[in-house]
């Protein structure tokens, strides 16, 4: 069952103004939590409703909320923006085995404006996710393996680029927030766990154990057991 995310109700003037009052506070501002209609809602395509400095400003905080959450993306929307711009960035140290695992490669930090993917091949991968939108809990989220990223840079340039792994799951959580949609849309709903009873019962490589025992099913992934592990919130 999927519903549409209306359209943000937000004037270009009011999300110039948002912006400001961003950009003027102390301090960094409070992440927007789920309930929030922003976080429900199409944000505005980006059509330079903001001057390119504030737009650059803008970025920069993004950037500084991201790494203090601690997450791998943030997008505009949770900032209480409803733009359709989105940062992201993965430099968190994990052990090999981990990596390996989740098929997870270090992302250089980029700003995306007005995004859209589409999924390349049939693979997909099972893993617990969680976003900042969504304090202290996880859900088990089984999305495409690949995906092809098309956006726009914030000098005005078009990108079309190739992600798989752990960079296409950050990417599509991303875009799915400038959309209106949050992982739990997609999240195995009996696998949802807070923080403290994942850490204590499900951070092990695979989903297996969490599957059969909070009963939900391993993910559509032939013959084989979908992989997981802790997964930082974006
Ligand atoms: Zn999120």
């Amino acid at each position: 069952m999927t519903h549409a995310s209306p359209p943000t109700t937000y004037s270009p003037a009011r999300i110039r103004e948002t912006v400001q009052e961003l950009l003027a506070a102390e301090g960094l501002p409070p992440i927007v939590q789920a309930g929030h209609p922003v976080l429900r809602q199409h944000a505005a395509p980006f059509e330079g409703q903001l001057e390119p400095d504030e737009l650059t400003q803008l970025i920069v905080l993004m950037r500084k909320v991201m790494h203090a959450a601690p997450g791998v993306g943030l997008a505009a929307p949770q900032l209480g923006v409803p733009l359709q711009l989105a940062v992201l960035e993965d430099q968190f140290e994990i052990d090999e085995a981990t990596a390996a695992a989740r098929g997870r490669a270090p992302l250089e930090f980029f700003a995306m404006l007005n995004p859209s993917y589409s999924r390349l091949g049939n693979g997909t991968a099972a893993f617990f996710e969680g976003c900042l939108s969504l304090s202290g809990l996880q859900a088990v989220v089984e999305r495409p393996e690949s995906v092809r990223l098309e956006y726009e840079t914030p000098d005005g340039g078009h990108v079309t680029k190739d992600f798989s792994g752990w960079q296409a799951r950050i990417v599509q959580h991303e875009t799915d927030h400038l959309h209106g949609r949050l992982y739990i849309d997609r999240a195995e709903l009996r696998s949802l766990s807070t923080n403290s009873e994942y850490a204590a019962r499900w951070a092990e490589p695979g989903i297996g154990s969490a599957s059969r025992e909070l009963g939900f099913p391993a993910g559509a992934q032939a013959g084989r057991e979908a992989e997981a592990d802790q997964a930082e919130a974006v």
